[in-house]
């Protein structure tokens, strides 16, 4: 029994559909704790990194309109990071298949996943899928002081001459 930590992305169209109350209901079954969440609005540099497995696929620039929210002109997705023991198999058990014809029909992609006529799985949720992936992921979407707990080694950088939004 390891303890792990996995990203969980509420893709567009499970915002669109309003799934969110019910994916993260399905979600708390695994009994994991949660250690960040926010809603963000994805650049193409974003998915394209997230995706960078996926570059060359037929369907690439497909999923990429899709988690960026030009799909569904929803452009937002919520991000979530969930941590416990033998946390990304229990997600992926609940997340179900990649393809939601072949997903379990109780998993959440069986229950509320479809494909596209172009081919592409619109599957409502994002999970990691190992334990390098999730980390590689986590760092992606998340700074450190948005973790609740240092899941990860973290260290002091100053930064200078770094442009910063704050509030006027
Ligand atoms: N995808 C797709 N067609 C495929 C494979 C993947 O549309 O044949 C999409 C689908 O939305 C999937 C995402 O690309 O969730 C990432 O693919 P991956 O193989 O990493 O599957 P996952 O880890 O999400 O189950
Ligand atoms: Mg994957």
């Amino acid at each position: 029994m390891a303890i792990q930590q996995t990203l969980i992305l509420i893709k567009p169209d499970g915002l669109i559909k309003s799934l969110t109350g019910n994916v993260i209901s399905r979600l708390s079954e695994a009994k994991l704790t949660i250690m960040g969440a926010k809603v963000v609005r994805v650049s193409r540099e974003l998915a394209e990194k997230h995706y960078e497995h996926l570059k060359g696929k037929p369907f690439f620039e497909e999923l990429i309109n899709y988690i960026v929210g030009d799909v569904h002109k929803t452009y937002r997705v919520l991000a979530l990071v969930y941590q416990g023991e033998n946390a990304i198999t229990k997600i992926r058990d609940i997340v179900g298949d990649t393809d939601p014809e072949k997903a379990n029909p109780i998993s959440i992609r069986g229950s509320y996943g479809r494909i596209t006529t172009s081919g592409v799985f619109e599957n409502v949720v994002h999970a990691s899928s190992s334990p390098e992936d999730a980390e590689k992921e986590i760092k992606l979407w998340f700074q450190p002081e948005e973790i609740v707990e240092d899941i990860y080694p973290i260290k002091e950088a100053t930064l200078n001459n770094v442009k910063k939004i704050v509030w006027a």
